[in-house]
């Protein structure tokens, strides 16, 4: 198990410099199995079970380094600092804006998409799940401008299809139709606003556009958009 010295660790989760740290478990802040640890300078092992047994003021720690969380993306947000408007990042406690590794977004949504939005500080984590290879497949639920002409679904499914401005065709896609104005679309590839220019591709328009899973990851019906949960390891597995 690797270790670290607790002034770092706590540093690098955003809590403050390294100094405060120390003066924060000095003065009988920091407690591990409720055990107070005056020495914040000494190192301790980072064991999958040290979140639940580190506390601040009794108060249970953020998520330890490599950790990766979903939100319930609003609309009107975006996931880029390149864009105006609020970013995805100032939906998680203000804290976490200074942790080391810093968090980032797995993809991303346009700011005018709603739903599952994956964010790490695992860099490994987040390759994998955007690499090709593991053609991790995610859902979009699509509404329509206007109703569907009947042939998109055989168009999508059959792959390659190509979009204005690219060169490569599209991989196959899979479509469930809802209704003649609403249907899911499933994508292994996530290219520039890929959803609303494959309808555009097929003489439609796409009115709106909300992600509820990423393999077998399910967004939760009771998480409202703007609110995040924490991944446990089942979670992360489903993706895959
Ligand atoms: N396709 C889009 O057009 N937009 C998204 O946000 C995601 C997929």
């Amino acid at each position: 198990t690797p270790t670290i010295r607790l002034d770092r660790l706590l540093a690098n989760m955003g809590y403050g410099s390294r100094k405060e740290m120390q003066a924060l478990a000095r003065h009988g802040h920091v407690l591990i199995d409720g055990e107070h640890v005056r020495d914040a300078e000494q190192r301790i092992a980072l064991t999958p079970d040290l979140q639940q047994r580190l506390q601040i003021d009794r108060k249970p720690i953020d998520p330890l380094p490599g950790f990766c969380l979903m939100l319930h993306k609003p609309l009107g947000v975006t996931c880029s600092h390149k864009e105006s408007g609020p970013l995805v990042y100032d939906l998680l406690p203000t804290r976490w804006r200074a942790r080391d590794p810093a968090i980032s977004t797995i993809g991303r949504l346009d700011k005018e998409t709603s739903g599952l939005l994956l964010m790490t500080d695992d860099g490994a984590l987040l390759h994998k799940v955007i690499s090709p290879k593991h053609h991790v497949a995610k859902r979009y639920r699509v509404t329509l401008d206007r109703p569907l002409r009947g042939d998109e679904a055989a168009t999508f499914e059959a792959g390659g299809l190509m979009l204005e401005g690219e060169t490569k065709p599209l991989l196959p896609a899979t479509m469930e139709i809802l209704s003649p104005t609403e249907t899911f679309l499933t994508l292994t590839e996530g290219r520039y606003h890929q959803v609303r220019r494959m309808f555009a591709a097929m003489g439609n328009h796409v009115v709106a556009l909300h992600r509820d899973r990423m393999g077998g990851l399910v967004l939760p019906d009771d998480l409202p958009a703007g609110d995040f949960r924490i991944l446990g390891d089942e979670d992360l597995k489903a993706i895959f």
